[in-house]
């Protein structure tokens, strides 16, 4: 377990972000973390190689897979899972309890079989489940996109028709039709 922040009622110290491929999580994510200093959003480590734009410690830590097999061995990752059968993303436990001391709400932007992790070793989490407005505006998101080929894509919607079943599993469901709303409704599970 964490060793800091006690849960309040109405108040989560842990909220885990996840739902199907291209709901839009990462750019939810990305406008909690910039609207909401309170709130610290957690930096995962991957096996995959960045894209164009991403950043070594601010989008993700990029690691081989040696070092990932270190990691899972030294337990230094809270979970860890291979998404959509290829790469590898964790998240390390350390920035999380230096966060959790220092009274901030921690947010991952994780996978389901991540998010069903942590709520199994974290009770106190709290799960939030982001849907698209409907399934054509996912398939749209995805395509619009355009950074998967035809196959990957293709692996991307039949993953993310088995994640919309999982919704039942989690505490709060936030539709994303608007991405300044849909931030603020998970911002608000974090404030007292
Ligand atoms: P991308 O490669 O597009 O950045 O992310 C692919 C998927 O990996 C997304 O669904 C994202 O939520 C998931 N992901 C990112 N970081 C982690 C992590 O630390 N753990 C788990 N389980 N999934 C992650």
């Amino acid at each position: 377990r964490f060793p800091s922040v006690e849960p309040r009622a109405g108040r989560s110290s842990l909220l885990v972000l996840a739902g199907p491929t291209a709901v839009g999580k990462g750019t939810v994510a990305a406008h909690i973390k910039a609207t909401h200093p309170e709130i610290h959003l957690s930096v995962s480590a991957t096996t995959r190689k960045p894209r164009p734009g991403e950043t070594e410690g601010e989008h993700y830590f990029f690691v081989d897979d040696p070092e990932f097999d270190r990691l899972i061995a030294s337990g230094e990752l809270l979970e860890y899972a291979t998404v959509h059968n290829r790469f590898r993303y964790g998240t390390p436990r350390k920035p999380i309890e230096h966060a959790l001391s220092e009274g901030k709400t921690v947010l991952l932007e994780i996978d389901l079989q991540g998010a069903r992790q942590v709520r199994d070793a974290e009770e106190s989490a709290t799960l939030v489940f982001l849907l698209p407005p409907s399934w054509d505006e996912l398939v749209n998101r995805l395509v619009g996109r355009g950074t998967e080929d035809t196959e990957e894509r293709a692996r991307r919607l039949r993953t993310a028709k088995a994640e919309l079943a999982a919704q039942t599993e989690f505490d709060y469901l936030v539709v994303n039709d608007d991405v300044a709303s849909a931030a603020g409704e998970i911002a608000a599970l974090a404030r007292d």
